[in-house]
């Protein structure tokens, strides 16, 4: 790690985020080109994200391509061509949406899929290059206090030393077990009944039919399966949800592989064969909770999951941390830090309810049995890849007040 850099003085505002996750970062970097000063706390020493992918849909693209990171995301990204949805069951197709050139002639940005490993290291290294901006790791962010000039942010290292932080304004983007949103809404994450498990493995050992450019999405009662290239194309995220009573606290517990197996017994032959490879799996029990009322109050403002998680049925979490990132470097723009900060949360926390509402509908709609799947296998079918795109054109058409460039 390098040494901390020390900070030029600027004209623009103090600003302590706690958190560098794929939110903090952005948000540092959105804050820093508009002439802010950044300490950026992480917990973490070490910034490894263990084998999964992401889907990076084009109201988040569009966005950091506007930071300048264009050119980065298209070396290491993937632009699947369609979403091909079958029945977990029977293997049929059910239907189809359009992605590839038809969202970026759509949208005007790109649907990426990227590992999670190669955003983060995108974001790190500009965030590393970017004068204004100083990281610290190994520090958890534990308190939060309001100055008579300012705010403070208390953090503490591994080994109990404790700091304090002065700043004009705090942002929590410390994930969905938000040390700080306690501070604004203590309303507890609730697990659903629900854990993601995740995997990748080298794309030459995923079946001939599931090693295209495209995006599977496989239906069935209680269960649904992603999985789609990347990592430059080599590897294949694998995604499976199916029906979990535990409440691990740990994003990243190894799941035996013989389970996962038994809990996809009847899945069609090449999804089989697929579920089959990985050896090393990591289990994500889900949970929700509302979005945080307020997002923001006086000098502290949530951001990202610490906000409002959002359930992996729509692909959108780390979108609207994006995004949130994005609206609060506009807010901050000219008005003072209290109206700035109230005006943030007046901008997302609709928006981020909206899309917390629907994925948990398309949770719904994608693990539905019976009559109620075979009328929504009917609609999609009719519905056609074109119209399948476009019932999310209130999505991923989003795009912030203003511009957002650097
Ligand atoms: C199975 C699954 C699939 C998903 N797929 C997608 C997808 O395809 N597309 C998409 O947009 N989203 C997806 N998401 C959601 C996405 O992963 C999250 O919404 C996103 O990572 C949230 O970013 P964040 O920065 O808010 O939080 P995080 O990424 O969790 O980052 C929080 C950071 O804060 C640090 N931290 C925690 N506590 C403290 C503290 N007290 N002090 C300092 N640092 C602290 C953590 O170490 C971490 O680095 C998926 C989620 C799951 C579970």
């Amino acid at each position: 790690m390098p040494p901390n850099k020390p900070l030029p003085d600027g004209p623009g505002l103090r600003i302590a985020i706690a958190g560098a996750g794929i939110g903090g970062l952005t948000a540092a970097l959105a804050l820093a080109a508009r002439g802010h000063t950044v300490t950026l706390v992480e917990r973490r020493t070490a910034f490894s994200e263990v084998g999964a992918g992401l889907q990076l849909s084009p109201n988040a693209s569009r966005l950091l391509t506007d930071l300048g990171l264009g050119p980065a995301l298209r070396r290491v990204a993937g632009e699947p061509a369609r979403v091909r949805i079958r029945g977990l069951a029977s293997g049929r197709t059910i239907g189809e949406v359009a992605l590839g050139a038809a969202m970026r002639e759509r949208f005007g940005a790109p649907y990426l899929v990227i590992h999670r490993a190669d955003l983060q290291t995108i974001l790190l290294d500009a965030v590393r290059g970017r004068p204004g901006i100083r990281l610290l790791v190994g520090r958890a962010a534990t308190g939060f206090r309001e100055t008579a000039s300012g705010a403070s942010l208390t953090v503490e290292s591994a080994g109990g030393r404790a700091e304090t932080l002065e700043a004009d304004l705090v942002v929590a983007a410390d994930g969905i077990r938000s040390a700080l949103r306690a501070r604004l809404d203590g309303g507890a994450l609730r697990p659903v009944g629900a854990a993601a498990w995740r995997a990748t493995l080298p794309r030459g050992q995923a079946p001939g039919a599931l090693q295209g450019d495209e995006t599977g999405l496989w239906l069935g009662r209680g269960r649904h399966v992603v999985h789609y290239p990347i990592a430059g194309g080599e590897r294949i995220n694998v995604v499976a949800v199916l029906p979990d009573r535990r409440d691990e606290a740990d994003w990243s517990a190894p799941g035996d592989p013989a389970r996962l197996r038994a809990g996809f017994a009847d899945a069609a032959a090449p999804l089989a064969e697929l579920l089959a490879q990985p050896r090393d799996w990591l289990v994500w029990t889900l949970a929700d909770r509302p979005a945080a009322r307020p997002m923001a109050r006086g000098r502290l403002a949530l951001l990202g999951d610490a906000a409002h998680p959002v359930l992996p049925f729509l692909a959108q979490g780390a979108a609207l941390a994006i995004e949130d990132a994005a609206v609060l470097a506009a807010c901050l723009a000219g008005a003072p830090v209290p109206q700035a900060l109230a005006a943030y949360a007046a901008a997302r926390r609709p928006r981020a309810r909206q899309v917390q509402r629907q994925a948990r509908r398309n949770g719904r709609v994608y693990h539905a049995g019976g009559l109620v799947a075979a009328a929504r296998d009917a609609v999609m079918a009719r519905l056609g890849p074109a119209r399948m795109t476009e019932r999310y054109a209130w999505l991923y058409g989003w795009r912030p007040a203003e511009p957002t460039g650097a």
